[in-house]
């Protein structure tokens, strides 16, 4: 897709902080993380939403998430996560190209979707998941 940011993102077009990759999805850190380590994951064909998805597709992107939220959890010892998908504008989807927010979780009492953004820096973040 051609004005997709996040196809954008998987040609290389636009630069992007990668936490997974395989052969069918590509993870990397949101540009505006809600927690430390708030990532989406990205199947590398373009469908606009969950919807869209092929049945036969479902085991590889479901593959990719899982090992994202495992990653996710280990390196940076979170307690918990919530992973959540946005289908549509009135859902609060903003970029039509499906993906999974996983939001690792370190305290109680936090809202789902914080509403203030996680300020440290996604560099500092990206030690901390290749070490
Ligand atoms: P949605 O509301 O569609 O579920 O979420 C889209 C997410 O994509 C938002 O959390 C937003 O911060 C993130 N996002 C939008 N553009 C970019 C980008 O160019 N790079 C990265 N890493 N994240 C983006
Ligand atoms: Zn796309």
């Amino acid at each position: 897709m051609k004005d997709c940011v996040f196809c954008k993102i998987i040609k290389g077009e636009i630069p992007c902080h990668k936490v997974y990759e395989d052969d069918y999805v590509l993870s990397f850190l949101d540009i505006t993380p809600r927690t430390e380590g708030h990532t989406l994951v990205i199947p590398k064909k373009h469908y606009e939403n969950f919807f869209e998805l092929p049945d036969k597709e479902i085991k590889n992107y479901f593959k990719g998430v899982k090992r994202t939220a495992e990653l996710l959890k280990t390196k940076l010892n979170a307690k918990g996560m919530n992973i959540l998908n946005n289908n549509g504008e009135i859902a609060g989807q903003f970029v039509f190209h499906l993906h999974f927010h996983l939001l690792p979780k370190y305290e109680k009492g936090k809202e789902l979707w914080p509403k203030q953004e996680y300020k440290g820096s996604l560099e500092d973040t990206m030690k901390k998941l290749k070490s």
